[in-house]
């Protein structure tokens, strides 16, 4: 799910009609001022971030004079909360308030339905006064063939003991609000409060949306740039790995940063789990013996092995780690031999200067285990392999002992991309490149690239490799990118074979 900020969930609110207070969004104290001016009243400067009582953390400001905004302004852009810095500020025309109400909406699964709820009391404190004062909480399931009907939402107001011209006024509107959230494919939405102004004019002073991250795709109007669940603006890792999972659609690719600055001996681990319950567990088994976690990934639903390839990359990019951990479900359907050839080329590449302790339990686990363990000795730091029948907390010890017993080698030299002599080059479908030196195959006896690939593309012409489907077929996907021609070349062949898998963003390997 994808959380929005308040000037995110006001545009969908406007679009649905509904009216906000006159103002918009601002990166900088020039903004701020120029809006204020704009505005032409008093205003109220609000950081956008995702934390309730914003009043009480002074992350609200009031402004008489655009003066005043731009330094309300100015100060919370420099402020850091909750050590990241803020992305924007919200610049609004200050409202005489009569009576406030809050107006909500979730997808309640018990009910299979969406659940509308309306309370007459609104603004701070409303979880405290709907604890106490349940009847002054109304909730409405709605059948979403028809949607919120007139007499649903009229029935809401009477109720909440709203009468004569404000509870046709205010049922009015909690169709729009209705029909805002099912037009966003919200999964929660909230207006709180929903002030009734001075002029009797209903205002949406502060809301928020959670939006389907499945459905972020058909709503490019809402200019969600991650489509993940944040609460705190998404750090350049983040966004790498966004580009990578939005451009891509085989399997999942999720990464979050957990923690960022450690200290020397704290054992801080990049997490990598395939599976969401047993990766959970394997965390658990981690911060049980007093690992820090930088960060979680999850590589899941049967990814390529590039994604699995682009996913380690990122992990190991991140600074002050003292080793690589994966674990999962183990029984995981996807075949793990992908995984592992991912790992391995993730590894030779960077190249890994950590213990990795990799539990890659699922189908194809023996051959990935094998995998891996015959790639160990082929980079600076060990690496172990362990199947399902090896407890997530059995390999936490593992990674314990590694951690203890190695010493990081001096600036590891990555893997350069070689030069060929004779190139036979192809590109794949998220924009890698893949090269065999046709004057190194003609020395090598196994041909292993051709055996090993997965979709069965590679024919030998004469004693070359080379694509038996058109070079457009091959970047359409019919390369699955399974990695397997360069890591089994690379170990069983004369090493002619060569992948190249852009990360934008990421340093890349660079050439020799
Ligand atoms: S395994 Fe490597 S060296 Fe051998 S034919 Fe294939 S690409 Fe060439
Ligand atoms: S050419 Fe074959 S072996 Fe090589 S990455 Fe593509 S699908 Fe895998």
């Amino acid at each position: 799910m994808v959380k929005l900020h308040e000037y995110q969930s006001k545009v969908i609110l406007r679009r649905a009609g509904i009216r906000t207070p006159k103002g918009g969004a601002v990166i900088t104290a020039g903004e701020a001022r120029a809006m204020a001016i704009g505005i032409g009243s008093p205003v109220v400067v609000k950081a956008q971030v995702f934390v309730t009582g914003r009043a009480g953390k002074h992350l609200i400001h009031f402004a008489d004079s655009p003066d005043d905004a731009a330094d309300a302004a100015d100060r919370l852009l420099k402020q850091s909360f909750d050590g990241l810095t803020m992305d924007c500020a919200l610049v609004e025309e200050r409202v005489k308030i009569e009576r406030e109400f809050y107006v909500g909406l979730i997808i309640d699964v018990s009910a299979r339905a969406p659940v509308l709820i309306f309370s007459p009391v609104g603004g701070s404190g409303i979880e405290e006064i709907a604890a106490a004062h349940p009847d002054q909480v109304i909730r409405q399931p709605i059948d979403i063939r028809h949607g919120l009907r007139d007499f649903e939402a009229r029935d809401m107001c009477r109720q909440a003991g709203l009468t004569g011209k404000l509870m046709l006024q205010v049922s009015q509107f909690l169709m729009q609000f209705y029909e805002a959230a099912r037009s966003s494919e919200a999964r929660a939405a909230e207006i709180n409060p929903l002030a009734l102004t001075a002029s009797g004019d209903l205002l949406a002073l502060d809301a928020r949306f959670t939006v389907d991250d499945y459905a972020v795709f058909r709503h490019p109007e809402l200019n969600i740039d991650i489509a993940r669940e944040f609460d705190r603006p998404p750090t350049k890792l983040e966004r790498i790995a966004w580009d990578i999972e939005k451009s891509d659609y085989r399997g999942t690719f999720y990464f979050i940063q957990m923690e960022t600055n450690f200290t020397k001996g704290q054992r801080a681990v990049g997490f990598h789990g395939n599976g969401g319950g047993g990766a959970m567990i394997s965390m658990d088994a981690l911060f049980a013996r007093g690992f820090k976690i930088a960060n979680f990934v999850d590589t899941s639903g049967n990814p390529p092995a590039s994604k699995v390839y682009r996913a380690a990359r990122l992990i190991l990019s991140q600074t002050g780690i003292d080793g690589y951990f994966l674990s999962g479900s183990g029984v995981a359907s996807q075949e793990q031999y992908h995984s592992a050839r991912g790992l391995v080329k993730a590894f030779m590449d960077v190249p890994l200067n950590v213990p990795a302790v990799i539990r890659i339990g699922g189908n194809g686990e023996e051959q990935a285990i094998e995998i891996l363990h015959r790639a160990n000795g082929s980079f600076p730091a060990p690496v172990e392999a362990y199947g399902r029948d090896t407890t997530p907390d059995d390999c936490t010890a593992r990674m314990d002992a590694l951690i203890a017993s190695y010493t990081p080698v001096d600036n590891p030299t990555p893997r350069t991309v070689p030069t060929a002599a004779e190139p036979y080059r192809f590109e794949t479908v998220t924009g890698g490149t893949i090269t065999y030196d046709h004057a190194v195959c003609q020395t090598c006896t196994t041909k292993a690239c051709v055996h090993s690939c997965d979709p069965k593309i590679l024919s030998l012409d004469g004693d070359k490799p080379v694509l038996n489907i058109s070079r457009e077929d091959a970047k359409r996907g019919g390369c699955t990118e399974c990695l397997a021609c360069e890591v089994e070349c690379y170990f069983n062949g004369a090493r002619g074979a060569y992948i190249t898998l852009p990360i934008p963003g990421l340093e890349e390997p660079a050439h020799a």
